[in-house]
C-alpha cells in the first residue's frame, strides 16, 4: 500500500484502487474514489477526468468497507462506583482504531428533567468525540410535556428514545408509563429501543440469593435467567404489535428471546434485533473463575450457557438479528469492579468490546465461515446505518455519502492484550483471544486518520442528524 508522503491530513482528492469492495452499492473488486470528504465514485475502473491527480492507495488483497456504526455505547455513564472509564475522546479513538468511524450514545435525562436541557448537555460532553456520533434519548420517566419534548427531539436529530424493562429504582420506567411513552414516540416517527429484562423478577431473585449468602459474581447470572429476558421481549413485541410502532430489542442474549422475535417477524411486527459481541464468543462458564476476575465479566443481561452462542450466529444467518453492536461500558476492575467483591449487586454492569467488534466478527464469524463477508458489512456498518436513520450518509459507498472508509487487512493476526493504547479500563474479557482481520487504514469523512497500527491525523467527530429508521 502507498500512500501520499508526509501525512494523513491531505484530503483530495483519494483514489482507492483494486480493493475487494464490500457496500450497500457495490462488492468486487473495484475503486472507490473520494473527495471533499465524500464519496464520488465506486465501481469498477474508475477514472479521474483530465489533468485531474489523485493520492492513489493500492488496496489490492484488501477488503474496502464502509465505516463501522456502533449502535449501542456508554461513554461516562454515571454510576454509585463511578463513571463508565471510557469517555468521549478515548473511546471513540478506540473506536477508530477498531474500524468503527460513528458510534451512537444516549442520553440519559433524570426522572422528570427536561430532554432537550439534558440533549443539550450529553452533546456538550461529547463534543472532543474524534468520531461521529449520534445520541438516543433515554425516556426514565414519563409526563405529558414530554409528549413536545420527544417532538422537538426528533426535530433535532434524536429519532431513538430507550426504555429500560430492569433498572426500576434508577432509569427504568413502569408499566403504566410503557403505554404512554411507546404511544408518543410512535406518534412523531421515532423508533422505542428496548433493554429487555424484568426488573421486578430480578430484585426478586437478587434479594432470594443474597439473603441465602450466596453472593458472588455467578449468581449475577442465576438472578437473571433466560426467561427474565424472554418475558419483557415478549412484552415488548406485545406492545409494538398493539401499537404499531417500530421496536429495536436491544442486546438479546438468549435462544428464548431469539424465538420470539422470529416468530413476531413472521407475522409482520416491526422489531429489530442487536446483539453484541460477547453473546457470541463469551459464556457463562466465566463466573466460575476466581471472584477477582469473575466480577470482570458481570453485564447485563448476564453472559450465557454456551449453547446460546451458537443460536446467536444462527440468528444472525437467518436475518432474526440485524445488528451487532457493543453496549460498550467497561469499567476498572481493580477499582470499580471490585465494590462487589463480595456482592454480586454492587458489580457496575458492563464490558468493553468498541475497539475489537469488528475483528471478533470477522474472526469468529467470517473465518469460520458462519456468515459471508457482506452480512459482516450488514451487520457492522450498514444495517446500524439504516435502522437509525443516518443512512446514506453513513454505512454507504453511494455518491454524496460521507468518505468514512476502513480498509481491512484480511491476513493481519494478533492476540488481544488486557490493556489497549487507547481503552481506560485495566482489564479486557477478549484478553488472550487470537483475532485475525484488523483495520490496515481508517478515513473519517475523506481524511486518512488511522494506518497502519498508527494514527496520523485525528478529525473532529460530529453530532449527526438522525432521520426516521429505514426498516429493513
Ligand atoms: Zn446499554
Amino acid at each position: 500500500m502507498t500512500t501520499n508522503p508526509g501525512n494523513g491530513t491531505i484530503k483530495d482528492p483519494i483514489l482507492i484502487r483494486n480493493g475487494k469492495i464490500i457496500s450497500d452499492i457495490y462488492t468486487g473488486t473495484g475503486d472507490l474514489l473520494i473527495s471533499g470528504g465524500k464519496v464520488v465514485a465506486c465501481g469498477i475502473a474508475i477514472t479521474l477526468p483530465p489533468g485531474r491527480k489523485a493520492i492513489e492507495i493500492d488496496a489490492a488483497g484488501h477488503l474496502v468497507f464502509p465505516g463501522g456504526v456502533d449502535a449501542h455505547v456508554h461513554f461516562n455513564l454515571p454510576t454509585p462506583v463511578g463513571n463508565s472509564v471510557d469517555g468521549f475522546e478515548n473511546g471513540s479513538t478506540a473506536g477508530i482504531a477498531g474500524g468503527t468511524t460513528t458510534f451512537i450514545d444516549f442520553v440519559t435525562p433524570a426522572k422528570g428533567q427536561s430532554l432537550i436541557k439534558a440533549f443539550a448537555e450529553r452533546k456538550e460532553e461529547a463534543k472532543n468525540s474524534r468520531a461521529d456520533f449520534g445520541l438516543h434519548m433515554s425516556l426514565t420517566s414519563w409526563k405529558n410535556e414530554y409528549n413536545k419534548e420527544v417532538q422537538e427531539c426528533i426535530e433535532m436529530g434524536i429519532s431513538s428514545f430507550k426504555v429500560y424493562l430492569a433498572y426500576k429504582k434508577t432509569v427504568g420506567v413502569e408499566d403504566k408509563d410503557l403505554v404512554r411513552i411507546s404511544d408518543s414516540v410512535r406518534r412523531y416517527g421515532g423508533l422505542l429501543m428496548a433493554h429487555c429484562e424484568n426488573g421486578d423478577l430480578i430484585s426478586f431473585l437478587q434479594q432470594k440469593f443474597f439473603a441465602s449468602k450466596k453472593r458472588e459474581a455467578r449468581y449475577h447470572a442465576a438472578s437473571r435467567p433466560p426467561f427474565v429476558e424472554a418475558e419483557a421481549v415478549f412484552k415488548m413485541i406485545s406492545y409494538s404489535e398493539a401499537m404499531g410502532i417500530p421496536l429495536y430489542i436491544a442486546h438479546v442474549s438468549t435462544q428464548d428471546s431469539i424465538k420470539l422475535i422470529r416468530r413476531a417477524k413472521e407475522r409482520g411486527v416491526k422489531v429489530i434485533c442487536e446483539t453484541c459481541p460477547q453473546y457470541l464468543v463469551l459464556d457463562q462458564s466465566v463466573y466460575n473463575e476466581p471472584q477477582e476476575t469473575a466480577i470482570g465479566y458481570i453485564c447485563s443481561p448476564p453472559l450465557r450457557e454456551k449453547y446460546h452462542n451458537e443460536q446467536l450466529w444462527k440468528a444472525i444467518s437467518t436475518g432474526v438479528a440485524d445488528v451487532v453492536s457493543t453496549d460498550h461500558c467497561p469499567f476498572s476492575l481493580k477499582n470499580q469492579k471490585i465494590a462487589g467483591l463480595q456482592d454480586f449487586r454492587k458489580v457496575p454492569n458492563g464490558l468493553m468490546g468498541i475497539e475489537e467488534r469488528l475483528s471478533i466478527l470477522y474472526t469468529a464469524g467470517v473465518r469460520t465461515g458462519k456468515i459471508p463477508l457482506k452480512k459482516f458489512v450488514d451487520l457492522v456498518s450498514i444495517q446500524p446505518a439504516k435502522i437509525f436513520g443516518m443512512y446514506p450518509q453513513k454505512g454507504s459507498f453511494v455518491t454524496g455519502a460521507d468518505a468514512d472508509v476502513v480498509i481491512w487487512d484480511t491476513n493481519a493476526s494478533f492476540t488481544v492484550n488486557s490493556t489497549s493504547k487507547y481503552a481506560k479500563a485495566d482489564y479486557n474479557v477478549y484478553a488472550g483471544m487470537e483475532l485475525t482481520g484488523r483495520p490496515l487504514m481508517v478515513i473519517q469523512r475523506g481524511q486518512i486518520t488511522f494506518e497502519k497500527g498508527k494514527f496520523v491525523s485525528q478529525v473532529q467527530g460530529g453530532f449527526i442528524f438522525r432521520n426516521e429508521t429505514a426498516l429493513i
